[in-house]
């Protein structure tokens, strides 16, 4: 966990799941594996702190996605076929990469609670 990059960011957010709150939690996903960790809702302002399963979740995911974009440039040349009606379809695995949309369900006070992974194309010009 060293990958201290050009300020490419990936964030992570789930709606509080307080009653009557509509804060957004959001962080950064570089600081979730810390154990002192806590994230707080900007409108209740509720802290929340991970629990270990967690943090190890997001600490590979974190390397998981720079992983990813160490490798961009030899994902660039690549391609995924998939067939369809229409015939042969070739896919450019960059182009999937910006489609990545993962979520996490977990469970916060016994309510379900689904976490969004944000993260931002580390070069904009790839994805075109
Ligand atoms: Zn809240």
């Amino acid at each position: 966990m060293s990958q201290a990059d050009s300020g490419r960011r990936a964030g992570i957010g789930f709606h509080c799941p307080q009653d009557n709150c509509t804060g957004t939690v959001e962080f950064d996903l570089e600081a979730a594996p810390s154990e002192e960790f806590q994230a707080v809702c900007p409108v209740c302002h509720r802290a929340y702190a991970l629990n270990p399963a967690l943090r190890g979740k997001l600490e590979r995911m974190m390397r998981l996605i720079n992983a990813i974009r160490d490798a961009e440039d030899l994902l660039a040349d690549c391609t995924v076929s998939v067939t369809t009606a229409a015939g042969e379809v070739r896919i450019p695995y960059a182009m999937l990469l910006t489609r990545l949309n993962t979520r996490l369900k977990l469970d916060i006070g016994g309510k379900p609670v689904d976490i969004h992974l944000l993260v931002e194309p580390s070069s904009p010009e790839t994805f075109r």
